[in-house]
């Protein structure tokens, strides 16, 4: 038996109906589109969180930075929006601001 993705309802009728009717049809898909909204605005938060540590380490005139203070500030090395391959590194970028591991513990800040 199946049932309808939106209200999970017993379905009736054709084999590939999804759906009881339009609303649910409507209902789901509109939910759907709100996780998925969701899930980039989440994504584009986490990525303006680290681009604000970064823009804060700039300010300060630091142009190197600990591993265990860009951990302390709350930088999730999960986001960034782009990594530049150079002969002998590579960079990964937060938009215009970018890091490259000098040593073990130490970044190496940039500005595009
Ligand atoms: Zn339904």
């Amino acid at each position: 038996m199946k049932i309808c993705l939106n209200c999970k309802q017993p379905l009736f009728g054709r084999r590939d109906k999804k759906f009881c009717n339009d609303f649910c049809r409507n209902n789901y898909n509109n939910q759907l589109n709100r996780d998925r909204v969701e899930v980039v605005r989440n994504t584009n938060n986490r990525l303006r969180k680290n681009y604000r540590i970064l823009e804060k380490i700039i300010e300060a005139k630091k142009r190197s930075v600990s591993k265990t203070e860009l951990h302390f500030l709350d930088f999730d090395f999960n986001f960034i929006t782009e990594v530049v391959e150079t002969k002998t590194d590579s960079i990964r970028y937060v938009y215009d601001l970018g890091y490259q591991v000098l040593d073990t513990d130490t970044y190496l800040i940039l500005e595009k």
